[in-house]
């Protein structure tokens, strides 16, 4: 949140010019915190657990609870595949929806890989569950890295799409 207020004021001096537009809002509120105030007994069943998980975290979800923290969630992979898509596909950018998407993913993830980062108490990244997982200090740094990827990610939309005028971003 703190973010995408400084990269309001950053690109156009207005500080919820990002918040006020819901295709950045919501990729980011899903990847960064999600709905996390949702009551633990109805975020047991179904689609709702998805709502209750930050994406990163998903992994819990999909691969079990011990591959919590796992490396490639935990990491600026999806950000950069759609920046990536964008290099590929450049008509993606055509779409209003997608760098405020794009934006609103990789700050969300880069302000969740920095609060499990500076936040949380026990380090560990898993790369294979039961068998490797990163040390303390090397998680503390997978994840500090990740977010700063992150957000290198995001200046670059900003700067790249507000420097061709393109979209209004
Ligand atoms: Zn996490």
């Amino acid at each position: 949140m703190a973010f995408a207020v400084a990269f309001g004021v950053w690109a156009h001096a207005d500080a919820t010019f990002y918040l006020r537009q819901i295709t950045f809002s919501l990729p980011l509120l899903i990847s960064s915190s999600a709905l996390f105030f949702v009551p633990d007994r109805w975020s047991k069943k179904g689609a709702l657990k998805f709502l209750h998980y930050p994406l990163p975290d998903w992994d819990v979800l999909l691969l079990g609870p011990a591959s919590h923290r796992n490396w490639l969630t935990h990491s600026p992979l999806l950000p950069g595949l759609l920046l990536g898509a964008a290099w590929k596909w450049p008509f993606l950018a055509n779409y209003s929806f997608f760098s405020p998407l794009l934006l609103g993913t990789s700050l969300g993830i880069g302000s969740h890989l920095f609060w499990d980062c500076v936040g949380s108490e026990r380090h560990k990244i898993v790369v294979v569950p039961y068998w490797f997982a990163l040390r303390e200090s090397a998680s503390r740094l997978w994840l500090l890295m990740g977010a700063a990827a992150c957000l290198c990610i995001a200046g670059a939309v900003v700067g790249a799409f507000a420097g061709a005028q393109k979209l209004g971003l």
